[in-house]
């Protein structure tokens, strides 16, 4: 079952500009915290519900490093909550969806992710977190 929006991913060049920028607007920070399987760094800021994930990548090997030189900076990825990620990648593969993750692997907070291709979700990168 999909839960709810968990959050939204901006990939940012700098996150301490980033950072500011969003105190300026009125969000809070709840938290920094670097994620070394994806090579970047992320700041957590509640929204409700939901969060904003500030993401700077700690490596020019990182899929963000290369998403902000090709696309600038802004929305890279919706994720949505999921009981079960196993299930919910097994149900997308079965219906003969593109998977960027066919097994889970560790995201932000330990949690359970895996991502969507764009081509089969009408070009928004889609992560699945569990839990
Ligand atoms: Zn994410």
């Amino acid at each position: 079952m999909i839960n709810k929006i968990d959050h939204i991913g901006i990939a940012v060049k700098n996150l301490e500009s980033a950072i500011e920028l969003y105190k300026k607007l009125g969000f809070e920070i709840e938290d920094i915290e670097e994620v070394p399987e994806q090579k970047v760094r992320v700041a957590i800021i509640p929204v409700g519900e939901s969060k904003i994930e500030l993401i700077e990548a700690t490596s020019e090997e990182s899929v963000i490093a290369k998403f902000v030189e090709k696309r600038g900076e802004g929305i890279h990825h919706i994720a949505v909550n999921v009981d079960n990620i196993s299930r919910a990648l097994q149900n997308a593969k079965e219906s003969g969806l593109a998977l960027i993750d066919e097994e889970p692997k560790k995201g932000v907070g330990g949690k359970r992710i895996a991502f969507v291709h764009p081509k089969s979700t009408k070009g928004v990168l889609l992560e699945f977190v569990e839990g």
